[in-house]
């Protein structure tokens, strides 16, 4: 009842967080998260009510709110009227969206209502989604593909990992789950399975992103192992899109300094 009421009161926002070049430390893409903004506990994270929202199939209306909000805000960042231009933004989707029959036509007028690229857009599936309707997420991601939206598989390593939809599915992105990031820089086994995670992107011409990277000696570690791009606090922790709009300002006139300090400038 509270979430249904939230979603009528508008008590929901979207923060960002940069995903950056390993190379250089610079942004080029944000991934939006949601937050709940209750009148009396505050900010309550995603994983408290996301599983809530898709038992009780509200994830559906507020899924659609987050990809038109995504959208409207991504397409100033698409044609950097903030500063610097982002190259794309990523969205998550929960399987029961991607389920929905008219779930290809609902990103589609999300594109439409706010003139945002389809090619700026990354849709972000889990596993577990993929793999509990493997024919009709097939059917989906094809037609989400002819729009000419990009797609990622998120939180990797952690599902049923199965490879052959990796082949078989036109996936764009791989992000490597932070369970296989937290330990890298100690090398040895969580190295070996990182450098393996990162050799399989490679091999199937995916771009790989490290997720939850908190630290300069596992970004040191992922840049060694060829891995590409990288998302965590030591590159900057999810903030609204006025921070973000700051940021790409800022980006725009580089100030003295290393190119990354732009990007942690957000941390
Ligand atoms: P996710 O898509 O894998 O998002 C990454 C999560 O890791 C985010 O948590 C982010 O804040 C957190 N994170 C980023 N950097 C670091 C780091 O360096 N260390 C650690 N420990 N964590 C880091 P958040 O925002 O709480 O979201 C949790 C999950 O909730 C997301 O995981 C995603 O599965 C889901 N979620 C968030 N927003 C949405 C949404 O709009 N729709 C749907 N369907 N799911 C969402
Ligand atoms: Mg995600
Ligand atoms: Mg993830």
């Amino acid at each position: 009842t509270a979430l249904r009421r939230g979603l009528e009161r508008d008590e929901f926002r979207l923060v960002y967080q940069p995903i950056v070049d390993l190379e250089t430390g610079r942004p080029l893409g944000v991934e939006a998260l949601v937050r709940w903004h209750h009148p009396e506990r505050g900010v309550v994270a995603p994983m408290t009510f996301i599983p809530l929202a898709e038992e009780t199939g509200l994830i559906v209306p507020l899924g659609r709110w987050v990809l038109e909000e995504a959208c409207r805000t991504g397409a100033r960042w698409a044609r950097g009227t903030d500063g610097q231009a982002l190259g794309y933004l990523t969205v998550n989707i929960s399987g029961r969206q991607l389920g929905q029959p008219d779930f290809v036509e609902t990103v589609t007028a999300a594109l439409a209502a706010s003139g945002m690229p389809p090619a700026f857009l990354v849709l972000e599936i889990t596993e577990s989604a993929v793999v509990q309707q493997p024919e009709l997420a097939l059917t989906r991601l094809e037609a989400l593909k002819a729009l000419g939206v990009r797609l990622a598989i998120d939180d990797f390593g952690t599902g049923y990992s199965a490879l052959s939809y990796l082949r078989q599915f036109p996936i764009d992105v791989l992000k490597i789950d932070k369970s296989f990031v937290g330990d890298v820089a100690e090398g040895g086994q969580p190295a070996a399975l990182a450098a393996a995670i990162v050799a399989l992107g490679d091999a199937l011409s995916l771009r790989t992103v490290a997720e939850g990277v908190e630290s300069a000696a596992q970004a040191t570690v992922l840049a060694e192992l060829g891995c590409p791009l990288a998302q965590g606090y030591h590159f900057g922790r999810p903030v609204d899109a006025a921070t973000i709009a700051a940021l790409l300002a800022g980006a725009r006139a580089p100030a003295a300094g290393a190119e990354g300090e732009v990007c942690c400038a957000v941390a």
